[in-house]
């Protein structure tokens, strides 16, 4: 950190000035009045001093963020918009600058769960056998950069506990992490159908099919033949849309998204787009107290006669509040800990661990179109209750949609529970470890916290948006004159002619609508949420061909180790430590271990393949590297142009050309794209671009310039060719590693005279 004094080697003083400080500024932005935006509008001086005390701490984040990660890291923050604006899927940041803080965050995370499970490990040995689970640890890490809405929290609070019981191994249902099959359904049976479970299902036609054969392993009911009226499995008879043809659903089930499996078709999709929603939404009703903490009465549901009692009094209940709490850390594809629901008089949280199994009866009341199910950014908990009970949302009121269309200032929870209720809602726990049981009281408070102001929230935001839709009536929302432009302008779409209350339903429907895709492994492209490709352009780490190589090879040994194993891939292997090996390319076991410090237990366990992958791989470039540069030798100069060409003054240019299906820009971006952003190998693409440039165009010495181009042209596509010819590296030099050092920590070039040459030929850009 600039400024402040000099602390070197006087961490704890650094620490209390830090902290210090921290609660200063804390205290300063707890004080700023809310409008602050009229404020500025009103007053220049306070606008101008505010927008310098702005940049002052974005430039001071950004340093906090680097120096965080010690290393090349996520992009930085450009302004302060990035940081303020959650995601628009109603999950958590996708603003880039929000997910540069949450990257970082989650980097430092990362490392404290390596580091603590290190830690309780040999405080668990000294103090008990490893079987037992410890006390729950709780760790607070002072994060300050938390979403802006939650200023007043400066802490994440981690609750950990050491040898947790693995919930999977006492699952009912069989885990399957395989990249080669696609997810299917856990439901069996359809409460509130109006087309048959099957519908739209491959028949059984397709039994010799390697889908057919899958989906029979797994006894999901399919139809006898596509035109049979009704298969197995209706409860209701077959209404409506006609199934889709076989081929349709064939052609939609085997395609396979760029690195994701596709999934089986949405099995309320039909009750889902065909639901009349329930008339009382429309109705400005009353807006209902909820109930008081203490004075709710509250259940822990874990067994199944628990979760029979619960069921007959959701029953009687027109709407419902849920949430859900989820774990990811020591499993593949995670799995739901909690279900928070509430009704209008009492709060449940539901041991979605013990009870795993039984949950689909949930489907009585939330496929039921004609009660309310209000949730808050419910992207996630739609899948997650797909893919763990084969539980579906019919008539989803989502918070979060309904705080964008009111244009609401943050759209958190949080935010919402401190706006209408005035509480101060805990979301240190939000990535607590949700496995541990008994459930700590605190989290457990936390959790019924979730649902159980939720339905006075949906009520208020029912009244808003009915009066915002009253006030549309008649309006002419295109014409700036209406008294009502300026709020409409501020609604986060163009309204027209949909009222808000429509809005919000329409949202919702999309996000209930949502399918869980199980992520698959593009091996050759990296393509996909957790692909190779995607993961080092975020942290556009530089590599070098045989670096890159090595890369590869370790993250798709760590995506199969943690499928086999259901392990998080960053728990067998974190990122940093991934881009550490891969940087140090180690020979031995022993200099694998001291690479990833503490050593998560995989990589222990498996250190002695994970070196010989290292070493094949390594072999496997140089290798592939010798025979591009063989072929690049062997390679006749470019062919003569067939067409004449013209320079700028009319002349024909004669003389090698090259090859523009090699040089085109849009070329060398895709190529460029392909492999972390800052390893532009060549020097910058437009360097390499303006070169050809000048080559087309000829020039006073038009020989030596055009040989020189001709042999860049050359170098160039022997690197295309090495992209091409070497599926299992994308390489964008056609030189050899030693052949580039690297300058700096993010950047990859050339040798400083070709460096050099480079620099002669780029236009003079501003630096
Ligand atoms: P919530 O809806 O806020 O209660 O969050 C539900 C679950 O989502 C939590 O149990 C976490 O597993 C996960 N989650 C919430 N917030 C985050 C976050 N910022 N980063 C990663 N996971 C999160
Ligand atoms: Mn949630
Ligand atoms: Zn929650």
């Amino acid at each position: 950190m600039s400024g402040g004094g000099d602390f070197t080697g006087n961490f704890d003083g650094a620490l209390a000035a830090a902290l210090g400080a921290l609660v200063k500024a804390t205290k300063a932005v707890g004080r700023l009045p809310e409008d602050i935006e009229f404020h500025r509008t009103v007053d220049d001086a306070a606008d101008q001093r505010l927008s310098e005390v702005s940049e002052r701490v974005l430039a001071m984040g950004n340093a906090l963020c680097a120096g965080a990660r010690a290393g090349p890291g996520p992009a930085e923050i450009e302004g302060v918009d990035d940081i303020a604006e959650k995601g628009g899927d109603g999950a958590w940041g996708a603003a880039p600058g929000f997910r540069s803080v949450t990257d970082t965050v989650d980097t430092l995370l990362e490392k404290i769960d390596v580091g603590l499970d290190e830690v309780l490990k040999t405080a668990a040995h000294r103090m008990r056998s490893l079987a037992q689970q410890s006390a729950p640890v709780v760790t607070t890490v002072v994060a300050g950069q938390q979403q802006q809405q939650q200023q007043q929290q400066q802490s994440v609070r981690i609750v950990h506990a050491q040898n947790i019981p693995r919930p999977q191994l006492q699952f009912k249902d069989a885990i399957d992490n395989s990249s080669a099959t696609p997810f299917v359904w856990k439901i069996r049976e359809k409460p509130h159908a109006r087309v048959p479970l099957d519908h739209g299902l491959p028949s059984e036609d397709m039994a010799d099919t390697p889908l057919g054969q899958h989906l029979h392993k797994l006894g999901i009911p399919r139809p006898r033949s596509p035109a049979s009226p009704a298969g197995s499995g209706a409860t209701t008879p077959r209404r409506g849309a006609p199934a889709p043809s076989i081929a349709q659903t064939l052609a939609a089930l085997t395609a396979s998204e760029a690195g994701s499996l596709r999934a089986l078709p949405h099995p309320y999709e039909y009750e889902i787009t065909h639901a009349e929603h329930p008339k009382r939404l429309f109705d400005a009703g009353s807006e209902q107290q909820p109930a008081g903490w203490d004075e709710t009465p509250f259940e822990f549901v874990d067994s199944e006669a628990a979760l029979g009692e619960m069921m007959a009094h959701l029953e009687t209940a027109s709407e419902i509040a849920i949430d859900l709490e989820h774990h990811d850390y020591r499993s593949y594809q995670g799995f739901t800990c909690l279900i928070q629901v509430s009704s209008r008089t009492r709060d449940y949280v539901v041991d979605a661990l013990a009870l795993r199994a039984e949950l689909q009866c949930l489907n009585r009341v939330t496929a039921d179109p004609q009660r309310i199910k209000v949730f808050h950014g419910a992207d996630h908990d739609i899948q997650w209750l797909q893919r763990d009970f084969g539980v579906y949302v019919v008539g989803l009121f989502d918070t979060y949609h309904a705080s964008k269309v009111l244009n609401m200032a943050h759209h958190s929870l949080a935010h919402l529970l401190k706006t209408y209720c005035g509480y101060h809602a805990d979301k240190k726990y939000q990535l607590a470890d949700w496995r541990i049981r008994p459930v700590p009281d605190e989290m457990m408070r936390y959790a019924r916290a979730d649902t159980h102001f939720l339905l006075y929230i949906f009520d208020r935001m029912r009244t808003e948006l009915l009066e915002r839709g009253q006030r549309l009536v008649g309006v002419d929302v295109g014409s700036p004159d209406s008294a009502h432009f300026g709020e409409l302008a501020g609604m986060d779409t163009v309204m027209s002619a949909v009222q808000p209350m429509e809005l919000v339903l329409q949202r919702s429907d999309q996000t209930s609508l949502k399918t869980y895709i199980k992520e698959g492994y593009d091996a050759d492209h990296g393509m996909g949420g957790g692909g190779w490709a995607k993961l080092l352009k975020k942290w556009n780490h530089p590599l070098t061909p045989t670096q890159l190589t090595v890369y590869r090879v370790l993250h798709q040994w760590r995506d199969s180790c943690a499928r086999e194993e259901d392990e998080s891939v960053r728990y067998v292997l974190p990122n940093h430590m991934l881009f550490a090996v891969a940087d140090r390319m180690p020979e031995e076991a022993a200099q694998l271990l001291a690479a990833c410090r503490p050593t998560p237990p995989l990589v222990r366990l498996h250190a002695a393949d994970i070196v010989r992958l290292i070493a094949q791989a390594r072999k496997a470039a140089q290798s592939r590297i010798n025979d591009v540069r063989a072929d690049v030798e062997e390679t006749p100069e470019p062919r003569r142009p067939v067409h004449t060409r013209f320079d700028d003054s009319g002349s024909p240019i004669s003389g090698d050309i090259p090859r523009p299906d090699v040089l085109t820009p849009e070329l060398l971006a895709s190529v460029d794209d392909m492999v972390a952003p800052g390893s532009a190998l060549f020097g910058s693409p437009t360097a390499v671009t303006s070169a050809a440039a000048g080559t087309i165009k000829g020039g006073a010495s038009p020989g030596a310039e055009q040989m020189a181009a001709a042999a860049r042209a050359r170098e160039i596509r022997a690197g295309l060719v090495l992209t091409v010819a070497v599926p299992q590296t994308v390489v964008t030099g056609a030189q050899a590693d030693r052949e580039f050092k690297r300058v700096g920590k993010r950047a990859v070039s050339p040798e400083p005279q070709q460096q050099e040459e480079h620099k002669a030929k780029r236009p003079a850009a501003p630096v």
